[in-house]
């Protein structure tokens, strides 16, 4: 074998991603996804946090930052090399994007096929869901909710019932990638490891009703999200992915009659009953994609 032929085949093994190795470990990037959310925050308890027209939101959004950087700094001290962070509530534009690290990027605004875990792919290390809450169909915790409090009251995939939690870890499975962590109050923790497993969790509050908890302070718990991310990381190889079975069958149930109606216009889409749907998916970045559409076209879209 001539040794040209020899250099060329190794440079193409490089360049198709193969790693030697020897040296796999110390040089592959150790890339940790953040997702985060506003309604598991410590302190959230109604929309006088949770949007631009609550009169408490401009500090909260303080304080979602405080704890998606406390994530951050875990993160590093448990070696992390690349960090993105998806601004994944309300409009997607919470954070102070100014107040994160020079080497982060951040995923704003909608929509995007990947919804809440935009930017993840099989390069990741793992996963981390800041200020999560619990789903529709959970009668326990702050703001309880599934995508969108107006418009969903069950969201179940292959038959089973899922909070954001539960759809954006089997994203993250799809890719490979495990979910680390979740914060949020002890409902929401509480629901995401009783489906997703090994997990570790941050409840920063006490649910008392869908708008009162007993909260921690923001530094007590931007403190303990730190610590807990350092802890998590510390240990990834023992973590797991939460994988689905594909196909993956979406059961969309809408609080209104129309939207089911209208989308079992749809040669894709099975009428289930007044108010459900049904759609399946090749996997379940193809429900993602279905979900996206749903959420967000309207006829009268401009520009
Ligand atoms: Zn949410």
């Amino acid at each position: 074998m001539h040794a040209r032929f020899v250099v060329t085949a190794v440079a193409t093994l490089i360049a198709s991603g193969f790693a030697f190795p020897s040296t796999a470990h110390a040089q592959r990037p150790f890339k940790v996804h953040i997702s985060a959310d506003m309604e598991g925050i410590a302190g959230v308890v109604s929309p006088d946090q949770l949007g631009p027209t609550g009169f408490e939101y401009q500090r909260f959004r303080e304080f979602m930052t405080a704890e998606v950087l406390a994530a951050i700094e875990g993160a590093r001290e448990a070696g992390a090399t690349e960090i993105l962070v998806a601004d994944s509530h309300g409009n997607g534009l919470n954070l102070l994007i100014e107040r994160l690290p020079a080497d982060v990027r951040v995923v704003r605004s909608w929509p995007r096929p990947l919804g809440m875990m935009e930017g993840i792919d099989s390069s990741f290390a793992a996963a981390i869901f800041i200020g999560y809450h619990s789903g529709t169909t959970n009668p326990a915790g702050v703001r309880a909710h599934t995508l969108s409090s107006a418009n969903y009251a069950g969201v179940a995939l292959n038959g089973v019932q899922v909070p954001e939690a539960g759809l954006n870890a089997a994203i993250a499975g799809y890719f490979g990638v495990p979910v680390a962590l979740i914060s949020g109050d002890d409902v929401a923790v509480g629901e995401a490891r009783r489906l997703i497993g090994g997990v570790e969790a941050v409840a920063v509050k006490r649910a008392i009703s869908f708008h009162s908890a007993s909260t921690m302070t923001p530094p007590a718990a931007q403190a303990l999200i730190k610590e807990r991310v350092r802890a998590v990381l510390a240990r990834r190889v023992d973590l797991r992915p939460y994988r689905i079975t594909a196909p993956v069958r979406l059961d969309l149930t809408f609080k209104n009659y129309r939207p089911a109606e209208m989308l079992a216009y749809l040669s894709i889409v099975e009428r289930t009953d007044a108010h459900s749907i049904r759609y399946t998916g090749r996997n379940v970045v193809e429900v993602s994609r279905f979900l996206q559409f749903v959420g967000a076209y309207e006829a009268g879209l401009s520009p």
